[in-house]
Order: C-alpha cells, then structure tokens, then sequence
C-alpha cells in the first residue's frame, strides 16, 4: 500500500502517518518528492485499515499496490536506480562489462584473466570462489582462498569484483572480500540467505533462478530491499525450456518487462544462457538490442583445461572482439560501453 501525501502536508502530518502505520507493526518508508511525500507500507498489509489512515490529517490517498512487491516496483520509485559497484554505475546510461573466468583457479591465472578483460573494456572482474555445482564430484571453487585470490587481483588490477555467496555461513567473508555479493540462480529462492544478503553491506547481483517467474525473481530482490539494501541488480541467465541446442533458454523478453515495472537495473549473462562460446556474441547483442544495462561474460585463457565451464568460456581476444561488437551496436542505441575512470 502507498500513501500520498497532501502537496500541502506538514512535516508534522507526515510523521503522525508514518506513526500510525508503525503503531501497527508494519514498515513506513517515506519517499520525498519534488511536490509531495509518499509512504510505502510493508509488512503484513492484513492488518491496515486503510481508511483510517486515509481520515489522517496530510493524506490525500491511500492506494492499494496490486503487485505483491512493493519496493522494486516503479509506483514506488519512478526513477532509475543507480548501482554503486567500487565507482562503477551500474544502471546509468552507460552499459557495463562484467568479465572474468567461472571459477577462480589460481591467482597467476585470475590476474592474467583481470589484466586482458579490463583492456578490453570490462569494469567489474567476476570469479566464483564458492562454485554450484551440479555433481559433488566436480571442482567446488577454492572457498576462502579464492576470495583472497580476488581481494589481491582487484587491488592489483583496479577492477572492482563480484563472487557468489553460496550460503549465510559464507556471506560475511565474501563481502568482506568483494565490492559485489552474487546470489546465483540456484538460491534465487533462497530466503534466508537473501535477508542475509540485504544485510551485507555491499550490493548484490541477483541472479534469475532457472524457473523463476519474474514476478518469483522480483519478489526475491524485494527480501534484499525490504532489509534496507536497495543496491540491486537483477540478472538474466537463462531458463530451462524444452530447448535442447543451447544450455537455458536466454528469455530477451524479461529485460524489457523488467524495465517497465522496476528501477533495478537489469544485466545479462549469456554465458550460462548459452552454454556454448559460439552463442555467447549474438545473445550479447540481442540483450543489449532489448535494452539490458550491463553483460556479464565467462572469459578464461585455456577454455580446454577451465575447471567449470569452459565450453561457454570465451578467449580473451573473442571478449575482445564481443566488445567491439556491444560498442557498435550500443553506439546505434544512443549508448556507450563504460569508459575506465582516468585514475583506475
Ligand atoms: C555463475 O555465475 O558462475 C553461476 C554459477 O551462475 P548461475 O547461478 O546463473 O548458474
Ligand atoms: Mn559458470
């Protein structure tokens, strides 16, 4: 629910709204505008009665959101978020690079990787130190050394970095180590975890969960907000379909529907919606074609021997090349790649 405020509401009449609604044991969060204040309530809505605080001195309207989420929709925040990365705007005009390998391996390999993807163009280096994997067999991600591996190449290199945080025991440790906590798609309805996440202190790289709906995947970055952390980006990375000649389905249409309905910004990972490099490039283009703010790309420089994914992992000089191509394209959309701070 919403409450819009009287253009004319006192400071006073504001403050008695945001009273009464928290007298009820729900959340009010104010939103000031250019001409008038608006009151988002969250909580069990089951027991506010709106028409007693429609009868409250200031308030113009009380009105009943249809959506089940609230604080990443566009009636509760028209104007684009704006995510902070370690200096880098994710959701602005500019289009950001992601790049880095799936999993990180060593810290030769990870700087090697950090040094070609950020010539290239790449703002934010990526590198799973905790892997999902499917068999408990397979490479599981080098854990707290991997973390270490990413804190010293970002300071080596001045790429900011992202890592998956696997689950709540983890958490505290990767955003200590990294400028950006992923929840990947495995754990997308994971719950705990993203109230954890919504308490970490860093933004967070909300990964679609392969089945998600969007109204799943919205209501899941909503448990990270609804806990104060507004710095979100969602990610599309695929969804299973009947599909047998690329590893998910990338659906281009959540970008768009995403942009209409929230002010998160929305990336694309068309690695893992490919699952194979030579999908990697036109499924960057189609989602930057749609509209998507950013692109996170699976780089390493021996694909063969990558210990996760390296079917999908592109050489460095093919990242290279891809970049090329999202310039070209984004220069036609009126955007631009993300050009490197002077200083970085
Ligand atoms: C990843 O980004 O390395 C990853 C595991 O992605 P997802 O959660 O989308 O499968
Ligand atoms: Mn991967």
């Amino acid at each position: 629910m919403l409450v819009v405020m009287r253009m004319e509401a006192t400071a006073s009449q504001v403050e008695a709204v945001v009273e009464a609604i928290e007298a009820s044991g729900l959340k009010a969060h104010p939103i000031p505008g250019a001409q008038r204040t608006a009151i988002g309530i969250t909580g069990n809505l089951g027991v506010v009665e709106p028409t007693r605080i429609e009868s409250l001195p200031g308030v113009l309207e009380v009105l009943q959101v249809s959506h089940p989420y609230k604080l990443v929709s566009r009636e509760f925040r028209a104007a684009d978020t704006i995510v902070e990365v370690g200096g880098v705007a994710i959701g602005g005009p500019d289009l950001v690079l992601i790049a880095g390998p799936c999993s990180v391996e060593s810290y030769e390999r990870t700087l090697g990787i950090a040094r070609r993807v950020k010539a290239a163009g790449a703002r934010l280096l990526r590198g799973g130190a905790f892997k999902p994997r499917t068999s408990p067999y397979s490479f599981q991600g080098l854990g707290r050394e991997g973390l270490e591996i990413l804190a010293r190449v970002r300071d080596e290199v001045g790429l900011p970095v992202v890592t998956e945080a696997l689950d709540i025991d983890v958490i505290d440790e990767v955003a200590e180590h990294a400028d950006m906590v992923q929840i990947g798609a495995r754990n997308m309805q994971n719950y705990t975890l993203l109230k954890r996440a919504g308490r970490c202190g860093r933004p967070v790289l909300l990964k679609r969960g392969m089945y998600a709906t969007l109204t799943e995947l919205l209501l899941a970055a909503e448990y990270i907000l609804d806990q104060g952390n507004g710095q979100v980006v969602l990610c599309e990375r695929g969804i299973r379909t009947f599909a047998d000649h690329s590893r998910n389905t990338l659906d281009v249409a959540l970008i768009p529907a995403v942009e209409r309905i929230s002010h998160l910004p929305i990336i694309a990972d068309p690695s893992h919606a490919a699952g194979r490099r030579d999908k990697v490039l036109p499924l960057s283009l189609a989602a930057v074609a749609a509209g998507a703010d950013g692109l996170m790309i699976e780089v390493h420089d021996a694909p063969e021997a990558a210990l996760s994914d390296g079917l999908q992992a592109l050489l460095p000089e093919r990242f290279e090349e891809l970049v090329a191509e999202v310039r070209a394209l984004a220069a036609v959309l009126g955007r631009e790649v993300a050009a490197y701070a002077r200083h970085a």
